[in-house]
Formats: C-alpha cells, sequence, structure tokens
C-alpha cells in the first residue's frame, strides 16, 4: 500500500475565493506530473447528508457515481482530475458527530468522557484517512473560514497530521484575498495577515499562500506577505481574476505551485505535462466558429451555482465544437407571465432537473414552443418527464396527463411513482408510497442504459450500452409507451431489462431529446459529453439556418 502525502487547502477573509476550483487546480497539476490523487471535502455543517439541502442556499447537488448526493466542489474536481469520487470524499461535522455519538451509544467508549478532542477529532482523521487509500496524494478541502467556531475540531484534526505523519507528508495551502482599495490605489495585506495569524493561534502555521486579486502582485508586495506571514518567498501565489477558471491550472503552474509542492513534499516526478490544457484555453478563448445562444429554463434562474455542472456541461459542449456558448437562464414564472417572447433569439432551449411544483407550466410552455418551432430541446431529468407531460397532452390528446409529483387526481399518470421497484445498485426491492420519508426513495447514481440504434442518442454516443448518473423519484409510465410511440415519440434508451425509460426523443424535430440520468455530472473539459457535444451542434446548425433566413 501507498503511504499517502496530504495536502490540505484551507480558505481566509472570506468566502467564495475558490477554494474547490484551487482544490481540483492542484488536482489537475499533480495528476499532470503522473503522481496519483484524490481529493475530498470536509463540510462544517451540521446536516448529515448534503443532498437534502436547499440548492437556493448551496448551490447544486453533485451526484456521485456510487449514488452520494455531494457538495458542488466535487463537480470540481471530477471536473479537472482523472479521479471518480464517491460517499467517502464529502462528509460534514453532522455526519462526524452521527457516527461517534453512535459509537457512544453502543457502548464503544467503554463509558469514557466522549469529547471534541480526541474522539470527534479522532473520527476526522479516521474519515480522512479512509478515503486517502493507495494514492501518492490527498488533496482534503476544508469547508468554510478560518474564524469560524464550527470548523475548529476540523482545522485540529488536520494540525495533529502533521505530527502524526512528519514534516514532507503534510502540507497546509491557505487561499486569501488580497483586496484593491480604488481610492488609494492599492492592494491590501492586512486581511491576509489576520487571517494567518487566526490560523496560526490554532497551530497551523500555512506553507503557501495563494492570494486571489483582481491586480498583478508586485514582487515587494509578494516579499512583505511571506515575511509578515512567515511563508517562504516563493510560496506566496498570485491568483488573479481570469477569463476562463479551465485557465487556473496553468496559471499556477506560472506562478510556481506545484513545484513548490513537491519540494514541500519531497516528491520526485515528472515534469507536468500541460498541452492539453493549453489547447483547451485556446479553444475556450478563440472560438472558431460562432456562437450558439443557450435558454436555460428553470426555477433556480438566480444563482447560476444551483446548475453548476449543467453550465460547465454546455461549455464544455462548445469547446467541443468550437463555438461560445452563451447561457441565457430564463425564469420559468417570469415565462408564464410575460410569455414566449423570453425565447426569442435562443438557438437552444435546455430544461434541467428540479424539484417541486413551482414555474412548471413555464417550463410546459417552453417544451411546446421548442417542439413546434423545431429549436433544439434538452429535456434533463425533471425536463424529460415534463416533455413527455407537454407531448402527452398536446400531441397525443392525453389531455389530463400529468406527474403525479404534482397531482395525485389525475387519471393519466404518464410519469409516475413506482410503489415496488428493484433498486439495481443495492440488488433489493423497495416498496415505497407518496408518503415515503424524502430522503431514502430516490433512483441515485450510476445506472446501465441501452441505446437503440436509429436514434439521436446512439448517433452522440456511437455506442449501445452507456452508463448516466440519476436523481430522482418518478418514473416514465411504461403503460403509455405504445400510444405515445404511435405519434412518434419514441424511447431510445432503457434499462437492461427495458421496464425504465432512460431517453426519449421526438422523431419529426431536429434534435428534441429528455434524458431520465443527469448527463452533466459525467463531463469535462478535456472530455466533452457526448449528449452536450450533440445538443450544441444542433444548436450551431439552427443558429445558422435561422442567420441564413434574415439575410
Ligand atoms: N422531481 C423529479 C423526480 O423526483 C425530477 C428530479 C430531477 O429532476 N432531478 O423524479
Amino acid at each position: 500500500m501507498k503511504s499517502t502525502k496530504y495536502i490540505f487547502v484551507t480558505g481566509g477573509v472570506l468566502s467564495s475565493l475558490g477554494k474547490g476550483l484551487t482544490s481540483a487546480s492542484i488536482g489537475a497539476l499533480l495528476e499532470s506530473r503522473g503522481l496519483k490523487i484524490t481529493i475530498m471535502k470536509l463540510d462544517p455543517y451540521i446536516n448529515v447528508d448534503p443532498g437534502t439541502m436547499n440548492p437556493f442556499q448551496h448551490g447544486e447537488v453533485f451526484v456521485t457515481e456510487d449514488g452520494a448526493e455531494t457538495d458542488l466542489d466535487l463537480g470540481h474536481y471530477e471536473r479537472y482530475t482523472n479521479v471518480t469520487l464517491g460517499q467517502i470524499n464529502n462528509f460534514t461535522s453532522g455526519r462526524i458527530y452521527y457516527q461517534v455519538i453512535t459509537k457512544e451509544r453502543r457502548g464503544e467508549y467503554l463509558g469514557g468522557t466522549v469529547q471534541v478532542i480526541p474522539h470527534v477529532t479522532d473520527e476526522i482523521k479516521a474519515n480522512i484517512k479512509a478515503a486517502a487509500q493507495d494514492v501518492d496524494v490527498a488533496i482534503v478541502e476544508i469547508g468554510g473560514t478560518i474564524g469560524d467556531i464550527e470548523s475548529l475540531p476540523f482545522l485540529e484534526a488536520i494540525r495533529q497530521f502533521r505530527g502524526d505523519l512528519g514534516r514532507t507528508n503534510v502540507a497546509y495551502v491557505h487561499l486569501t484575498l488580497i483586496p484593491y482599495i480604488k481610492a488609494a490605489q492599492e492592494l491590501k495585506t492586512k486581511p491576509t495577515q489576520h487571517s494567518v495569524k487566526e490560523l496560526r493561534s490554532i497551530g497551523i502555521q500555512p506553507d503557501i499562500l495563494i492570494c486571489r486579486t483582481e491586480h498583478p502582485i508586485p514582487d515587494e508586495l509578494k516579499a512583505k506577505i511571506s515575511n509578515f506571514c512567515n511563508v517562504d518567498r516563493d510560496a506566496v501565489i498570485t491568483a488573479i481574476d481570469v477569463d476562463t477558471i479551465y485557465e487556473v491550472p496553468l496559471r499556477f503552474h506560472k506562478e510556481g505551485l506545484d513545484n513548490k509542492l513537491v519540494e514541500l513534499l519531497n516528491i520526485w516526478t515528472r515534469a507536468p505535462q500541460l498541452g492539453q490544457w493549453e489547447n483547451l484555453v485556446n479553444r475556450i478563448t478563440n472560438p472558431q466558429k460562432g456562437q450558439v445562444n443557450v435558454g436555460i429554463v428553470g426555477k433556480y434562474v438566480n444563482l447560476k451555482e444551483s446548475y453548476k455542472s449543467l453550465n460547465e456541461a454546455l461549455v464544455h459542449g462548445g469547446i467541443a465544437n468550437n463555438v461560445r456558448v452563451n447561457l441565457n437562464y430564463i425564469n420559468s414564472e417570469e415565462l408564464e407571465k410575460n410569455g414566449t417572447g423570453l425565447l426569442q433569439g435562443l438557438d437552444a432551449l435546455l430544461v434541467p432537473g428540479g424539484f417541486g411544483n413551482r414555474g412548471i407550466e413555464g417550463k410546459m410552455i417552453t417544451i411546446q414552443y421548442a417542439r413546434e418551432n423545431k429549436i433544439p430541446f434538452f429535456g434533463i431529468c425533471l425536463g424529460m418527464q415534463l416533455a413527455v407531460v407537454e407531448f402527452s397532452r398536446n400531441v397525443a390528446q392525453i389531455s389530463g396527463a400529468a406527474s403525479e409529483e404534482f397531482t395525485d387526481k389525475t387519471n393519466d399518470p404518464v410519469i409516475y411513482l413506482m410503489t415496488e421497484w428493484y433498486d439495481h445498485k443495492n440488488k433489493t426491492i423497495i416498496n415505497r408510497d407518496r408518503t415515503s420519508n424524502k430522503g431514502g426513495t430516490m433512483r441515485l447514481g450510476a445506472y446501465p442504459c441501452i441505446l437503440k440504434k436509429d436514434s439521436t442518442a446512439y448517433g452522440a454516443y456511437n455506442v449501445t450500452e452507456i452508463s448516466e448518473r440519476h436523481r430522482h423519484r418518478y418514473e416514465f409510465n411504461n403503460q403509455y409507451r405504445s400510444i405515445l410511440e404511435s405519434y412518434d415519440l419514441i424511447f431510445t434508451g432503457t434499462s437492461p431489462d427495458d421496464k425504465l425509460v432512460e431517453i426519449v426523443e421526438f422523431k419529426n424535430h431536429p434534435w428534441f431529446l429528455g434524458c431520465q440520468f443527469h448527463p452533466e455530472f459525467k463531463s469535462s473539459p478535456l472530455s466533452p459529453h457526448p449528449l452536450f457535444i450533440s445538443f450544441i451542434k444542433a444548436g450551431l446548425e439552427y443558429n445558422k439556418k435561422m442567420q441564413g433566413k434574415k439575410k
């Protein structure tokens, strides 16, 4: 077994500085040097399960292959690196306390006094180590900002790592902000000094400071930061704002970050091979073939964070087609009020996943508009379910067609809750009804799907068996398959036993596809997802066609 080295990433001054992207970029750089890595996120809140948290507050729920509902930072990790993450790569304080309390109830502490140190901190250390098996380097991101009460047990646990494992096996990276004060025309280092002071007061001396800034940091200022914060001069890394997030690894490399890390950790590696990242950034910044305007009609439209993976997957589709993808967020409730005028000028429309009643009608209006005007349409999860409802009502004349998620009064539940359902992943039969506990009844994680050859889906993937990630409770109701098929809604992807519909397509349309899974979770810039490549290509064709008409 390999003896793992650890890089701990903390954040100071304020939140949203990009710790997730920093951790992911470190991962990309170390992989490009040939190292085997893993990345994990420790979240200091008390929720045991990040999956049930409100996307308005917390951003997207990212789903892993093994069906864990995790923090969106895991999405960054998978997009920047080759690692496949799972439940063990994301845990909260809540989960740690839950484990400790469960042990206490079982009598495992033999009646001893159970305390934050050592019991909670030992549990944290054990969870970190469990997720860091068989890799050269584990990158561990600590959520929250230094100074928060909640993250203290995590910080104490990571502090102990250096004593436990030795100096060259542990590195502490601290992400901080160097604000620019306009009136004085000066970059200011004081918040960074304070943040490092705070970190030191709990016993952690950072080895590397990554300084977020809007302006280049002059050498004198780096020297000052180095001096005041007691870090090496070449360990003060500038993280200047960039045009595309995929430039971050390259910038860090130029600043010497990966060199410094391998020096601190005493690892001998090959020089990093960053050619593919350079090509990627080139393609993003100089798209040769024009642009595609995509409309995303959803409920959480105010928060780009809520559709993080989706946004990135659309950008990846653009990279593959050599076009710029402009994302337009349209609030489905606005659309209900103001009509389809809001959809003018868009080359492709997408209805993403979602839960609950709000904004449903606006999404249906969008689907009808895309279907009738032959605008490329992509429905993901809830988007696919609503496409089925819209098609059933307006094309197949099943006027009361509905999803059971929104009404229990319909006679035609084209989307329904399977009450007895075989969970392939866990190989058990699940019985449930509409009142079942919200946490336990979703189809989660990777499931296989078989594609029909003569289809848009097959055209995109070019293979007949795929595997995609799920997160939903409701399914297509097979009773309606033949009637809908007679109206040319075709079922081009199903589970291997043919019981679960995974992909629907409308034949008489250039590109109208709904999928029950979330393809966005498996797209990355270096390997864009086939469905997004195909969707953006269709958008580009639509754009060209419309421009031709204008002339
Ligand atoms: N709300 C729907 C369901 O539970 C769709 C979920 C989703 O879009 N992720 O089946």
